[in-house]
């Protein structure tokens, strides 16, 4: 839809040009989330893909660093290394998100963190691969947070104002890891209901990330490697109670717990028989 209060679009090249972004300002991505619905408060918007940053690099020591403004599409045909095989879980994430052939090309990694939805596939494979993000404010300072602190609730980030997203850095342990995860929906094209991503460090450390079926990203970690099934669904138990899970139209919080508690299990049945890393289950 028209955003018909616009009035101007700022194509920031530098970070300088962030320094006045104030009240009535927004950044924008895609746009696929900030187009979707009236936004009648905003004048002005930042449009990060000015930047032209490295969609994805890799760095020295095997850490990938993705760009906010990298878009799924690209995303989705990164190379999965031999050193990195958790990075076939990219491709099955974006496949999460079923929007139409405009989404898969105009929506970001960034964008749809900061969507901050339950069902955001970005921030399912970001909080799954124990991604650190950075952060920048417009007077210039730089922090860092992991996924599940950027995130924190449906459509709710820990950004200040004047903060954006810059990238998320995925690192190379994680990549490294033998990694899956199980999604379900309510309809066949529908929203995530749950999202679930486990994977076995190469220390043997075992870490299940549960989201879509709770408001934000809850995460797990078995450092004597894989539990049995039942300590498993005790784990998420004594973790999450009834309450704890999402509720809208797309799944109650008892069919999302009953999700999550199966999901959770196949992964660790998947891990345990020894599965491909990252293939389609
Ligand atoms: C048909 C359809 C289906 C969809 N399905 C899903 C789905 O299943 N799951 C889901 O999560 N979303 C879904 N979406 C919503 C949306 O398309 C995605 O979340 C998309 O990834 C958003 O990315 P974007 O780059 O277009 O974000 P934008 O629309 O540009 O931005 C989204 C919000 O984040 C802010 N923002 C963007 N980038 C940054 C940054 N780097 N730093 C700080 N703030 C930033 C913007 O100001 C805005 O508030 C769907 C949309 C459509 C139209």
């Amino acid at each position: 839809m028209d955003l018909n209060t616009v009035e101007a679009i700022v194509a920031p090249t530098d970070r300088a040009a962030l320094a006045d972004f104030g009240t009535g300002d927004a950044w924008l991505a895609g746009g696929s989330a900030l187009f979707a619905e009236p936004n009648p408060h905003l004048r002005r918007l930042f449009d990060l893909t000015a930047f032209a940053w490295p969609a994805l690099t890799r760095h020295a020591g095997g850490d990938l660093e993705i760009a906010a403004t990298c878009t799924l599409a690209e995303l989705s045909r990164i190379a999965v290394p031999a050193d990195a095989p958790a990075l076939g879980l990219a491709l099955r994430c974006c496949q999460s998100l079923r929007g139409s052939f405009k989404v898969w090309n105009v929506g970001t990694v960034g964008g749809n963190i900061c969507a901050a939805l339950p069902a955001g596939p970005m921030t399912s494979l970001t909080a799954g691969l124990d991604g650190r993000c950075t952060i920048w404010s417009a007077d210039g300072a730089e922090r860092q947070v992991t996924v599940p602190e950027l995130v924190v609730g449906d459509g709710r980030t820990s950004l200040c104002a004047g903060e954006l997203l810059r990238s998320i850095t995925l690192p190379a342990h994680a990549l490294a890891a033998r990694a899956t995860m199980r999604q379900a929906s309510l309809l066949p094209l529908g929203r995530s209901a749950a999202l679930l991503i486990g994977r076995i460090d190469p220390d043997g450390t075992f870490h299940l990330t549960i989201t879509a079926s709770t408001p934000s990203a809850v995460q797990l970690r078995f450092a004597d490697g894989l539990p049995s099934a039942a300590d498993l669904v005790d784990a998420i138990d004594a973790r999450l109670t009834s309450t704890d899970y999402f509720d809208d139209l797309h799944g109650t919080p008892a069919w999302r717990r009953h999700l999550t508690r199966t999901l959770a299990v196949e992964i660790r049945d998947e891990l345990a028989a020894g599965a491909p890393d990252g293939a389609p289950s």
